[in-house]
């Protein structure tokens, strides 16, 4: 679990910011769920076959009470949200969230047992469209972010297609379980989808060489597929189709997706998605088709930072310096007029040398120093002095709203 500390903030607020514009322009609006729920609501809406479940889930009792867990994702509370209140009566719903999520894994680069992540839902479309839309908007959020990430693309079939797919796969699976690693053999049975998921290198030249559910998805899932690329061909979405991506639970069907970036090194997902056209369901909701996403913060702030993009942080336009104690009345008076102006500015409380308060202004950061003592007090004039320029001009302090507030 890690501190954001204020200097690395400003890179999470800009992401924050810009994800929430483009979810706007998108029609998307904000849903907060608890961090803590049921056990019950992640065992049947994440699986309990699957590791985030059954072995990564922070589960704790509260006296006696039903099970509950620390949320390890952010769709299980969505969705239950969407079929608590109802919400399915007032058509089709987008909804995006933002917040920690916990799963107890081996911390590592990337990887860490609280992270963040910024997620999406569509409830109540099933059309190729919308897949397309969300897919792009995405690719949006990251062209605003300055990140350039790859979009992989895939079909899981659906209930139709995939379980005579799954009874091949397990076949030849089981027929080169000597040949794959220890997690592989175990999800054989279990979870066959993510064997192929696999990253070990040991095992690749046997996952290659598996049947590819691409090859034999159903006429309908053929159809969404086509028409998911041609809506991203339409907006100008660049993929690769990727026919090992999947997502490793029953009720996800037909599209998957995920966005990587070299950047990142062995954990290069940023962000991942897909349809889960029977979640709502199981979760007690009418039948009701979804898709949605979720992209890990901490992930793209490494990405963002690989690429050297500065975080914008916002600067005081002036730090007010103080040369006695005439000045620092004047000082705190003048600071709380330019900040009811909507002009960010600062002083040091402490007073002392000219030369710390300067010093101070310095780390702030600041555009501007102004120097104020009894002189200038008396005379209503000042000097402002241009931090990065050295340069020092004269104001009149009755003008300084109206000089600062013209800095860009
Ligand atoms: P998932 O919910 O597993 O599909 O993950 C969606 C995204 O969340 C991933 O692409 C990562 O960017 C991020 N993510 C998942 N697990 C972690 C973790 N333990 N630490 C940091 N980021 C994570």
């Amino acid at each position: 679990m890690n501190d954001i500390l204020p200097g690395q903030v400003a890179r999470w607020q800009e992401m924050e910011r810009v994800a929430r514009e483009v979810f706007a322009l998108y029609g998307y609006r904000e849903v907060r769920t608890p961090a803590v729920e049921h056990y019950a609501l992640f065992a049947r809406g994440v699986g309990e076959m699957t590791d985030i479940v059954n072995k990564e889930m922070y589960v704790f009792e509260d006296k006696g009470e039903e099970k509950l867990a620390l949320r390890p994702e952010g769709t299980a509370g969505t969705v239950r949200a969407y079929v608590e209140h109802g919400c399915h009566v007032e058509g089709l719903q987008k909804w995006y969230y933002l917040g920690p999520m916990f799963r107890r894994e081996r911390p590592q680069k990337g990887r860490y047992r609280q992270f963040h992540q910024i997620g999406c839902e569509v409830l109540g479309a099933a059309q190729p469209a919308i897949d397309a839309e969300q897919i792009a908007m995405v690719d949006d959020l990251f062209a605003r972010l300055g990140v350039r990430a790859t979009l992989k693309l895939n079909s899981v079939g659906d209930p139709a297609c995939r379980p005579a797919y799954l009874r091949d796969l397990k076949a030849y699976l089981n027929a080169h379980r000597d040949r794959l690693c220890g997690d592989c053999n175990e999800r054989i049975e279990r979870n066959p989808l993510r064997v192929l998921d696999c990253k070990v290198e040991p095992c690749q030249p046997v996952l290659r060489e598996a049947p590819r559910l691409l090859d034999r998805l159903c006429a309908p899932c053929q159809e969404h597929f086509d028409a998911v690329k041609a809506g991203l061909d339409a907006l100008g979405v660049a993929y690769v189709v990727d026919p090992r991506l999947v997502r490793g639970l029953d009720y996800y069907v037909r599209t998957a997706y995920e966005f990587t970036s070299d950047a990142l090194g062995a954990q290069s997902a940023v962000a991942g998605g897909g349809r889960y056209d029977g979640l709502v369901e199981i979760l007690g909701g009418p039948a009701t088709p979804g898709i949605g996403f979720a992209l890990g913060q901490e992930r793209l702030a490494l990405v963002m930072e690989a690429l050297g993009r500065e975080p914008l942080e916002r600067r005081p336009v002036v730090f007010l310096v103080s040369a006695d104690e005439a000045g620092a009345r004047e000082a705190l008076k003048r600071a709380a007029e330019l900040r009811k102006a909507g002009i960010a500015c600062d002083l040091d409380p402490r007073g002392g040398k000219l030369k710390s308060q300067f010093k101070q202004a310095e780390r702030a950061r600041a555009r501007y120093a102004l120097v104020l003592g009894g002189d200038e007090v008396a005379s209503g004039k000042a000097k402002l002095k241009d931090m990065d320029t050295r340069e020092e001009t004269p104001v009149e302090l009755d003008g300084l709203v109206g000089r600062l507030g013209r800095t860009p």
